[in-house]
């Protein structure tokens, strides 16, 4: 039997409602957007995909690229309602093959994310996705590994948008589009 959708308002706020906010986590101060209760939510995570993947011109993509971890679920599911490959942007050692892979800042330390060699081929056009931009150099990294490896990255999809970490205005810096369906004010 089909489920009952509550989900008829053509704005984002009922996606929106559907996140839960954990304050204080993973550290004093940061609110944390926390997707899992989205994705609880059958039609809501239905309409999630369905509404990214209406930003995005297909023509333009040949391949998904999802951020490891909550990225991989978003990235899986524009993956199959385009009907294009995935790839998966992991953390350091995780990948079986040949990896490349970049180090990038965090506020404390470092980090790293690799891909497998070969995975994206030359002049490839990649869509870059995570569940969430905040300061965007996780993007940022993902983008330039995926560049370093010959692939076109022009436009990178999330399902939250944090404004005043001016994650969206990096992107568009490097020549990167955006594209995401909730804002949430504050850090
Ligand atoms: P950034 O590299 O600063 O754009 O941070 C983006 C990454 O960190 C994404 O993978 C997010 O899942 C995670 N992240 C950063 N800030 C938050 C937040 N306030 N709530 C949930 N996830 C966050």
């Amino acid at each position: 039997m089909a489920e009952t959708s509550s989900l008829t308002t053509t704005n984002n706020d009922d996606l929106k409602a559907l996140v839960r906010t954990i304050p204080d986590y993973p550290i004093p101060g940061i609110q944390f957007r926390d997707v899992s209760t989205l994705l609880l939510d059958g039609e809501g995570f239905r309409a999630t995909i369905d509404r990214i993947a209406a930003l995005v011109d297909p023509a333009q993509v040949d391949l998904v690229a999802g951020i490891e971890a909550r990225g991989f679920i978003v990235a899986a599911g524009l993956s199959y309602k385009l009907g294009k490959g995935k790839l998966m942007l992991r953390k350091s050692g995780k990948l079986p093959g040949a990896t490349v892979g970049i180090d990038y800042a965090l506020e404390y330390g470092t980090d790293r994310i690799e891909m497998h060699q070969g995975a994206v081929r030359p002049g490839q056009r990649v869509l870059l996705v995570d569940d969430l931009l905040a300061t965007g150099g996780t993007a940022l990294a993902g983008a330039a590994l995926l560049r370093g490896e010959g692939a076109i990255v022009d436009q990178a999809a999330f399902v939250i948008d944090l404004p005043e970490l001016g994650g969206a205005e990096r992107l568009r810096d490097v020549g990167i589009t955006p594209l995401s369906l909730i804002t949430f004010e504050g850090h």
